[in-house]
């Protein structure tokens, strides 16, 4: 499941294809997504120049003067671009047909993801009840402390509750609290708040360290590769259970926690 890095790659790629292009056309091949995609989208971006593209949250978002258009990659969404007299392949979604030739396709085996619409400034609901957004200013210390404190779940679980703190999944909030020296099954209430200041910073480091290896993958990233955005990030515990922890050599241990495969050092992290 692509999480914030990979979101945040496939916004960087899609940048300077989109940004600024008039949208010549948009079809909508099978609009039943997680959500089913407005029949009248294509009415409501053609013709129409894309201010900018951002992101929020797991969020790819096209900023028009009159609305916004919102892309989720949900489970297995990937976006590709490359000629548009390239042949539709099976799973592709949606098109979006720029000048000089250039399509965006949408692809997605499992129809999890979503193109949705809002109107003017308004924020779509569903960007708007994001958590936070793990690399701004506004999750510090302070603030994770103050969601630890409500509450007496792992704290990995808090990590990865979208609704507080925005697109951190499960192979980051792992990494993260490995780098933190902190059990992904401490309640989130015990933690101490130089731990939670730690946990912040390797929130932070993990993600930055993912984007850029992502901005890496894209210098490679050849016209039409349908892998955009997911890429190979070196993880010191995710996925490593049995190996040796690369700080003290104690073998990693895997756990489940709230269905998730969740990897730890039960040497380091306390
Ligand atoms: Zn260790």
């Amino acid at each position: 499941m692509p999480e914030l890095p990979e979101v945040e790659t496939v916004k960087r790629a899609l940048e300077p294809v989109l940004a600024g292009r008039r949208i010549r056309r948009m079809e909508i091949i099978c609009g039943s997504l997680r959500a089913p995609v407005r029949s009248d989208l294509p009415e409501l971006v053609a013709n129409r120049q894309v201010k900018e593209v951002t992101r929020r949250a797991k969020y790819i978002l096209a900023r028009f003067g009159h609305g916004t258009m919102g892309i989720h990659l949900g489970m297995s969404g990937t976006i590709r671009i490359e000629p548009a007299r390239a042949a539709l392949r099976k799973h592709d979604h949606v098109q979006w047909l720029l000048p000089a030739g250039v399509a965006l396709r949408y692809h997605d085996p499992r129809r999890f993801g979503m193109v949705f619409w809002s109107d003017g400034d308004a924020e779509h609901e569903r960007v708007a009840n994001s958590g936070v957004e793990p690399l701004g200013p506004a999750f510090n210390a302070a603030l994770l402390a103050k969601l630890c404190a409500a509450t007496a779940r792992p704290i990995k679980l808090l990590l990865m509750d979208s609704a507080k703190i925005a697109g951190i999944g499960n192979i980051y909030a792992s990494e993260a609290l490995f780098r933190a020296r902190v059990s992904p099954l401490r309640p989130a209430k015990k933690l101490a708040r130089p731990e939670a200041a730690a946990l912040v910073r390797s929130c932070k480091a993990v993600l930055r360290a993912a984007i850029k290896a992502g901005g890496s993958s894209l210098r490679d990233h050849r016209y039409g590769d349908d892998r955009l955005g997911y890429f190979q990030l070196q993880h010191k515990v995710y996925g490593k259970a049995g190996e040796s922890c690369p700080a003290c050599s104690f073998p990693i241990a895997r756990v489940v926690l709230g269905q998730r495969a969740t990897f730890l050092c039960p040497h380091c992290q306390r």
